[in-house]
């Protein structure tokens, strides 16, 4: 484990996600856990995948013509993964 993976480990990532899950069922809803990858690289409205850097924090679709902020777009799209409404292909 390495990176940001091993930053999520250290700071209890698992006991978050238990007192999520937890907390959930209490008022019946449910968490679902979305792969994150490639979540920062696809627009979420067309899907369209725009490769760039962590460091570029703006999200400009050169289908939609549309720029969204990286963070609301990749949030954006997790929610539709997370109910179903899309889906990425992840190798
Ligand atoms: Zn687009």
């Amino acid at each position: 484990m390495s990176g940001l993976n091993k930053s999520f480990s250290d700071c209890g990532i698992a006991q978050f996600l238990e007192i999520l899950e937890h907390q959930a069922k209490k008022f019946g809803n449910k968490v679902v856990k979305v792969n994150p990858r490639k979540t920062s690289q696809v627009w979420y409205n067309c899907l369209n995948s725009v490769p760039k850097s962590l460091s570029d924090r703006w999200h400009d679709c050169p289908d939609c013509g549309v720029s969204l902020d990286r963070d609301e777009c990749s949030a954006k799209l997790i929610k539709k993964v997370g109910l179903g409404i899309a889906s990425l292909k992840n190798p």
